[in-house]
């Protein structure tokens, strides 16, 4: 079983194999610096035939919009009072995200004063609220001390026609009259469609020109109900570059499993704001998740993600939500899942104990995470071994853990086997070896299982004696070992 990352170092006594020196943080290998593209095309080692950069991507220069606060609160087991809103902003203010969100103030009256409170709480990361597009709400928004209000109307014609009923004509005239009197008070305002994807081009670039015209900070795409794929989106933000000045924020669901590829396409394609929520919660499956972007874009451009986000906190601050809307991390989740970081194999596990870098993209250490090399298992290998028996402060030759390997995977060829048992066997090979009286390798084996092991142990001894002497015959023989053909054993 793999204990969960859990962010301390690295130690003989909870499981995590240590592959890289002091306490999990390796250098910068090769591996953990971005990956080279045309967004980011490694300036420092120049050639000849070095891209260039692309200058419609804002891969490099994007900006989170945090919207736990909101679409966060449409989550199915979402219930945040005033003290869980306040311990959620201030955690994701030491993140690091620029925008946080919240629900409208017009919602509800505890919303309002929800608005209120969090805006005094002097974070760095400005405070936005999201509103209909109604001059109502908006003039209830602008009296909260928000710092900015995206506002929001369906635009696609199954929400004209079953949602609110407005034409074109209307939803465009709101609009304007929306943004101008915000404005006018001195704050941020953000125009969004709804269901930006399965509305009609015309009218859509029609309406973010007329508003962009009268200054809006930033137009909005919204994948409302999660239909649009990488390529759709990178067409439509494209599209839309062309035609405002102003900046595109935009705003994915997850239902097809492409918020995360979507939002890197919108960046891609000249998006300058990204929505994201702590576990990518939402309404029904959510939206791009924190941790996952962050994961992406680290990738991309770590540079930048570095300097602008801590990452460290981005565990803390998962556990924070998943307490209060009650879930659990999922086990694949993105960086903080419990088996992000494991490496079973035992062939990863050899090529990750000489160079992380080899078989993550990722280093677990910008997240204040250590990986974790799994070797209780038949995968397992003797370098995964040898550096358990390292922790245990167990020394051995090389034969002597490659023979010790063998046991361990001859013993989880009988059964399944824990780390605990893996660290017994390791225990008791290493004082057979230096003790008359011999022990053991794995107690409260069944009778069934102390007969098949038995049968494996000989399968292993034969093939070893085999081994043993074939090399005497090579060495005998003088055979070059590159020219030799092996036997190969039968099991
Ligand atoms: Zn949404």
């Amino acid at each position: 079983m793999c204990p969960p990352v859990d962010g301390t170092p690295a130690n003989g006594s909870n499981g995590h194999a240590n592959a890289n020196g002091e306490n999990g943080a390796p250098g910068n290998h090769p591996g953990y610096s971005a990956i080279q593209s045309s967004h980011n095309p490694h300036p420092h080692h120049k050639s000849p035939y070095q891209p260039v950069g692309d200058f419609l991507s804002n891969v490099s220069r994007f900006k989170i919009i945090e919207s736990t606060l909101r679409e966060g609160e449409q989550f199915a087991n979402a219930y945040f009072d005033l003290d869980a809103k306040i311990k959620i902003a201030k955690a994701l203010d030491e993140f690091g995200v620029d925008y946080i969100e919240l629900t409208s103030p017009a919602a509800s009256e505890q919303s309002r004063r929800d608005c209120e409170a969090i805006c005094k709480l002097g974070l760095k990361a400005k405070i936005l609220t999201h509103v209909r597009c109604h001059l109502e709400d908006a003039k209830i928004a602008v009296e909260t001390g928000v710092d900015g209000l995206d506002v929001v109307i369906g635009t696609s014609s199954y929400l004209r026609e079953h949602s609110h009923g407005k034409d074109m004509t209307y939803i465009k005239n709101t609009a304007l009259e929306v943004i101008e009197f915000v404005k006018s008070k001195g704050k941020e305002i953000r125009f969004s469609s709804e269901d930006s994807f399965r509305s009609d081009l015309v009218d859509l670039l029609s309406i973010y020109s007329a508003v962009d015209k009268i200054g809006v900070n930033r137009v909005g795409i919204a994948d409302t109900v999660g239909c649009a794929s990488p390529r759709q989106v990178y067409d439509l933000v494209r599209t839309l570059r062309g035609v405002v000045s102003c900046d595109i924020e935009t705003h994915f669901h997850n239902d097809t499993g492409c918020a995360i590829a979507n939002a890197y396409c919108a960046l891609e394609a000249g998006a300058t704001h990204i929505d994201t929520s702590v576990l990518g919660i939402g309404e029904r499956n959510g939206i791009t998740p924190l941790g996952g972007l962050m994961a992406r874009m680290l990738v991309a451009d770590r540079d930048y993600v570095l300097s602008k986000y801590n990452l460290k906190k981005l565990k803390e601050v998962e556990e924070l939500v998943a307490d209060y809307v009650e879930v659990n991390v999922p086990f694949n989740n993105y960086i903080t899942g419990f088996c992000a970081f494991t490496h079973k194999a035992g062939i990863h596990a050899k090529a990750i104990l000489n160079n992380p870098s080899t078989y993550e993209i990722i280093n677990p250490a910008d997240f204040g995470l250590t990986r974790y090399v799994h070797f209780a298992s038949r995968l397992t290998g003797w370098n995964a071994i040898k550096s358990r028996a390292d922790q245990l402060g167990l020394n051995m030759t090389d034969a002597q853990y490659k023979d010790c390997t063998a046991k361990v995977k001859a013993l989880a060829d009988v059964r399944k086997i824990t780390l605990d048992d893996t660290d017994a066997i390791i225990r008791a090979y290493h004082h057979n070896l230096h003790n008359e009286k011999e022990v053991p390798l794995l107690e409260g084996l069944t009778a069934e299982e102390k007969k098949k092991y038995i049968a494996a142990e000989q399968e292993l001894s034969s093939e070893k004696e085999k081994r043993q002497l074939e090399e005497t015959a090579d060495v005998q023989a003088e055979v070059p070992a590159n020219k030799k053909t092996k036997t190969v054993t039968v099991s």
